[in-house]
């Protein structure tokens, strides 16, 4: 089969690339970041780079007419985005999945919609059916921008759904593994794990009690590719997720001693890390029953495992000058419409 990935050069769409070409399937990734995390498939036929952007019409109409289905993983990610761009994360999350659903409608393809377990924002009510509700703050707070954003894509493919286009969306919980970010930023375990190789005290922000699932690349895959051949799945949203709850707190313990590194922690005011466009969630907790059922995949990786295997990743690879100096590239400089007028 024919796979188009927009942020098929990201974390996950890299992992779902490398697992799609292993089951022989072409993929082209369409994504503006580096190729850094997709490089390793340079020369095999079967793959394309194509470098580019989500909101440029054309483009996405050649790659969705080449395809037999559209992945949609490109979007601005990421807690700093979230509180310093808002009106980045809104351009690009809200009319580049617009634009791909028009074009996969044009075309008569399926889309694979991938979404956030951040549309449930502070929703107290643990765990997370698909059909539980959306709890957010006041729009004075940035960090809601994202679960707009992406509420608003999954609208839209129930929108286009109910004219007929086949549309899953997946919702997916704090996926992590090896290329998740460069060490220092985006997300928390690639930010301890830059202070674990400094030396410095692993910041937990707030009091620390604050949980999270966090689920291992290798499981998220699985129900990825079930999500994008199982015909059940159309016309669905599911949670892909683990259902093994920490709090932040012992993730930087559990860090810490599987790094076999001696390390303090810190304990850092919310307000101080992020400013006032910030507010955490307490809980985070998928029902995983969707998954289970519907796709025929449970997690397998325990976090122990999957944060040795990380942690080991980050060690050999992660801190090289390569990987290094490529993630340090800007990654969402895009206008919307360009700068030069809308295109025809
Ligand atoms: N976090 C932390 N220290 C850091 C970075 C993040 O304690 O240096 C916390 C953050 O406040 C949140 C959790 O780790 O409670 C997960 O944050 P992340 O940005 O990875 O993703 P989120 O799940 O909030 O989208």
């Amino acid at each position: 089969m024919r796979f188009l990935i927009t942020g098929g050069a990201g974390f996950v769409g890299s992992h779902l690339t490398d697992a799609l070409l292993q089951r022989g399937d072409e993929v082209t990734v369409l994504d503006i970041a580096s190729d850094l995390k997709v490089r390793q498939h340079a020369g095999n036929r079967k793959f394309r780079y194509v470098s580019g952007s989500v909101l440029d019409r054309r483009v996405v109409e050649s790659l969705v007419s080449w395809c037999d289905v559209i992945y949609h993983m490109a979007a601005v990610v990421g807690v700093e985005h979230y509180v310093s761009d808002p009106y980045q994360v809104l351009n690009v999350n809200v009319n580049g999945t617009q634009n791909i659903l028009a074009a996969a409608e044009k075309e008569r393809k399926k889309v694979v919609f991938t979404s956030t377990s951040e549309v449930y924002g502070k929703n107290s009510s643990v765990p997370f059916a698909e059909d539980a509700d959306r709890v957010l703050g006041s729009t004075e707070v940035d960090r809601w921008s994202y679960s707009t954003s992406k509420a608003v894509g999954e609208h839209f493919c129930f929108g286009f759904a109910k004219r007929g286009l086949p549309v899953v969306v997946t919702r997916y919980f704090n996926v992590y593994g090896p290329r998740l970010d460069r060490v220092n930023a985006g997300r928390v375990m690639a930010i301890f794990f830059g202070q674990l190789l400094r030396g410095a005290p692993l910041t937990v922000i707030g009091d620390g009690r604050q949980t999270r699932c966090f689920t291992y690349i290798e499981d998220a895959i699985r129900a990825t590719i079930a999500a994008g051949l199982v015909k059940e799945a159309v016309g669905q949203v599911i949670n892909i997720g683990s259902d093994e709850e920490v709090t932040i707190h012992d993730l930087a313990r559990r860090m810490i001693r599987l790094s076999g590194q001696r390390a303090s922690i810190v304990f850092v005011p919310e307000v101080e890390a992020y400013g006032r466009g910030y507010e955490d969630i307490r809980r985070r907790v998928p029902d995983i029953t969707k998954m289970r059922e519907i796709l025929g995949v449970a997690p397998r990786v325990a976090l122990d495992d999957g944060l040795k295997r990380t942690i080991d990743w980050f060690s050999r690879e992660g801190t090289t000058a390569e990987w290094l100096a490529a993630m340090d590239e800007p990654q969402t400089e895009i206008e919307f419409p360009p700068r030069n007028g809308p295109r025809a």
